[in-house]
């Protein structure tokens, strides 16, 4: 967080503790209270829902493990506030590791209705579990003692703040940190984070945990501050606003958690009293007017795209004039929102706010020093240091893939040697993409045997293979495209932190030592392939020929003994063909072995020291680059393929 925001941030926190003294209505002091513990379940919501991308209805039934974990250990133990807080936080945390294994095995539609029965669940077991939940009579809780006094209203709420506050500064940290890149970069490309060493397996549990604990602390502080628990309240309603809150708030932002948290509380109250609802109607409309035409002018958004919001929100606050009595209406204006939402506010109010002021983030609002890279002189590395040259490096035997009937590889033999640049083509659908993909555990070989580095690849997770020191890139570029180009970078430095999730929430010496090293290195390497200057750029604003660059310093970033590079002067024009050429030298002059998939002949002629033919999945040369172009079956293979 920049000193700007970290100022504002303290006002409002500052603000807020001063309520209670504003107002001797605890009415008003409860409301805050509500939305501040919404708040911070949503932030952790947002952990899966904004960052990883998946879809959760579960948790309001997490709430609800939370509340009930609170309301059972004082009922049936007495247990103070320092041991439920932390007892809630847990329980929770493990039932987010259930939670996540369906999100394992499903996703979208299908992994919205595993929560969703995962919550409903829950909510009849805390219903039927009489002896533990009292059932449907639900449970009373009087305000927590702290320090041996009993809190009053006033004394929760500021508990209440006090730890929504340090929540946020929590999640913030995490997100900003190793764990949050590694959750985003699940979002934009799985295949890319498994190989970049990054176990999408792992950091989906991980993110469910994380959320999970949030919702149980939530949970927990809501059973104090309502004083009464009983299970109908964690139900499919609830869980769908909280879902609703994210999205509308926006997602990936910390603000719109606390926005989404005061709509959701907000709005039964709204939608309650016509008077409010025809200020709020006005507001927005009024609103939704001058967004729409700054964003006209500053040419984000065309007249046309705007029409309909504008005129719909102008008619929504004239309807809202026209009404006599809300009541009969309130379903179909919640509805009305919904739609609104869905349509025209994907990125949710911050989304859209964010837009309208759209600029890029400088380096210095990222923490970045770019002078950084300079330090990063070394910014090409293998682990373990480049070893003697000659020896084989990786030897696959009779490798056989097969889907279904069509043998993608059919009994390929491949040695490489280390410090070498072997190429290696032949025409479209020959299985040279397919044999990438087997080398770095996407595809298990259906028989054959791959040894690399002394070690077998058959069977591994892809993580655990890259981690072991095979690098790659992809013929269709899989970049974290919300994550800005250095973000991209250290998600292939994940392998270089050691710190867990208490150093990073307590900013502990050694993550701040590791952090500091990633954005170092990392600059280093945007450097190397000539990207320094994007480092604050989002990787899917990159031109395309950049976009396969960033790329390959990505895959650098794991500090590999192999890098696999398909086909990655595929749309490039010729002066960027030029720079990948030298590029790619330098990588092999560092002690990096290279598998080059190209389709221009000239770059493959001047790069490879050794080529390998590969037509319809069979091997059909292997030499010299000036050997195998000469080579009678290669001439054919290409003059009977479709392209060169
Ligand atoms: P290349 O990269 O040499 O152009 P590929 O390795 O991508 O070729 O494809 C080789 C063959 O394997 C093609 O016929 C392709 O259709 C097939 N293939 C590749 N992946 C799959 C898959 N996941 N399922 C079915 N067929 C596949
Ligand atoms: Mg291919």
């Amino acid at each position: 967080m920049n000193r700007k925001n970290l100022f504002f941030a303290a006002l409002a926190l500052a603000l807020l503790a001063t309520v209670p003294f504003f107002t001797s209505n605890s009415y008003y002091v409860h409301m805050i209270e509500t939305i501040m513990i919404y708040a911070i379940l949503l932030f952790g919501l947002d952990i899966v829902v904004g960052y990883t991308g998946q879809v959760s209805l579960g948790h309001a039934g997490l709430f609800g493990v939370g509340s009930y974990t609170t309301g059972v250990l004082f009922m049936k133990m007495g247990a103070p506030l320092w041991l439920i807080i932390p007892s809630s936080i847990a329980v929770t945390a493990g039932f987010g590791a259930l939670l996540a294994l369906p999100a394992l095995r499903v996703t979208g539609p299908y992994l919205a209705m595993v929560t969703l029965a995962f919550g409903t669940i829950i909510q009849i077991l805390i219903n039927e579990m009489t002896f533990l939940t009292e059932g449907p009579l639900g449970i009373k809780i009087p305000k927590p003692s702290l320090f041996g006094s009993q809190l009053d209203e006033k004394g929760f709420y500021w508990l209440v703040l006090a730890l929504m506050a340090l929540s946020l500064v929590v999640v913030h940290r995490i997100l900003r940190s190793q764990l949050g890149r590694a959750f985003e970069a699940l979002r934009g490309s799985p295949v890319a984070s498994d190989c970049m060493g990054v176990s999408v397996y792992r950091y989906k549990v991980y993110a469910f945990v994380i959320s999970a604990g949030f919702a149980g602390l939530a949970g927990c502080l809501y059973s104090y501050s309502e004083q009464y628990i009983s299970p109908n309240t964690y139900n499919f309603e609830l869980t769908v606003l909280f879902l609703l809150a994210v999205i509308m708030g926006g997602r990936k932002s910390r603000l719109g958690s606390l926005l989404g948290a005061t709509i959701i509380v907000m709005l039964p109250l709204l939608l309650d009293d016509l008077g409010i609802f025809r200020i709020v109607a006005s507001s927005i409309a009024v609103l939704m007017l001058v967004g729409g035409a700054v964003g006209v002018v500053k040419k984000i958004t065309t007249p046309r795209a705007m029409a309909i919001p504008i005129v719909g929100t102008l008619a929504l606050a004239a309807f809202s004039f026209w009404l006599d009595s809300i009541t009969d209406w309130r379903l179909s204006i919640f509805g009305l929102m919904i739609l609104f939402v869905v349509y025209y506010l994907q990125d949710g109010i911050v989304g859209f706010v964010r837009g309208l002021l759209l600029r890029r983030l400088t380096a210095s609002e990222y923490g970045i020093e770019l002078s950084d890279a300079a330090a990063a002189k070394d910014a090409v590395r293998v682990a373990g240091g480049a070893l003697a040259q000659g020896d084989d490096l990786l030897v696959a035997r009779q490798v056989l893939m097969q889907f279904g009937g069509l043998k993608a590889l059919n009994n390929v033999d491949l040695r490489i040697q280390r410090g070498s640049i072997h190429g290696l083509i032949g025409p479209n659908g020959s299985g040279k993409s397919t044999m990438m993909n087997v080398l770095t555990g996407i595809y298990v070989p259906t028989a054959g045997s791959i040894e690399f580095a002394g070690r077998s690849v058959v069977g591994r997770t892809s993580s655990d293979i890259a981690l072991s020191g095979i690098a790659r890139t992809f013929q269709n570029v899989q970049l974290f495209g919300e994550m800005t180009t250095l973000q991209n970078i250290q998600v292939g430095l994940h392998h270089s932190f050691d710190s867990n999730i208490l150093d990073v929430a307590l900013h502990s010496p050694r993550y701040l030592r590791e952090d500091r090293l990633a954005t170092e290195r990392g600059l280093g390497l945007l450097r190397f392939v000539g990207l320094a200057e994007l480092a604050t750029e989002d990787a899917r604003n990159l031109p395309y020929g950049k976009q396969r660059l960033l790329e390959i310093a990505r895959a650098l970033a794991l500090d590999p003994q192999l890098l696999l590079l398909d086909e990655p002067a595929a749309g490039l024009t010729a002066p960027d063909i030029v720079e990948l050429i030298a590029i790619i030298r330098k990588i092999r002059d560092h002690g990096i072995t290279v598998i080059l998939i190209e389709h221009h002949m000239d770059v493959v002629m001047e790069l490879c020291d050794t080529v390998s033919v590969l037509d319809f999945g069979q091997k059909i040369a292997e030499g010299k680059p000036a050997e195998v172009q000469a080579d009678e079956k290669v001439i054919e293979a290409y003059l009977g393929g479709t392209a060169a």
